[in-house]
């Protein structure tokens, strides 16, 4: 089954990763509360998205600067929040009230020769 939503309906909720999770720039932990911007990702052959790389403010991009060809690819602003799951004892950190602030099509190619580098995990 195929479901429309939109990009923010989307994050809305979306688990960034467990606590703690860090900036995937500078390293620094980003906790409940904290604003940051969220990269998210889908290949165009899956239903599947995938939060990759959360940024702190200070670190964090506007404009996705090395579209992936084959992914739909969005970059949002949003605050984090948690949520506990009580059977596992774990909480982990959530996007709320996602602004979308970028998106690259699966067509699209990184043209900037200027590209930001992708941090190392
Ligand atoms: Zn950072």
């Amino acid at each position: 089954m195929r479901v429309a939503t939109t990009p923010t309906q989307l994050l809305e909720g979306f688990p960034v990763g467990p606590q703690p999770t860090a900036c995937q720039h500078c390293g620094d932990i980003l906790q409940e509360g904290d604003r940051a911007t969220v990269f998210a990702a889908r290949p165009a052959d899956t239903d599947q998205w995938a939060i990759h790389r959360p940024y702190c403010l200070t670190c964090s991009p506007d404009t996705i600067r090395h579209p992936t060809v084959g992914c739909t690819e969005l970059l949002a602003q949003c605050r984090l929040g948690t949520r506990a799951d009580l059977a596992t004892q774990q909480t982990r950190l959530v996007v709320l009230e996602p602004e979308l602030t970028d998106s690259s099509p699966p067509t699209n190619r990184a043209t900037d020769p200027r590209a930001m580098p992708v941090p190392p995990r």
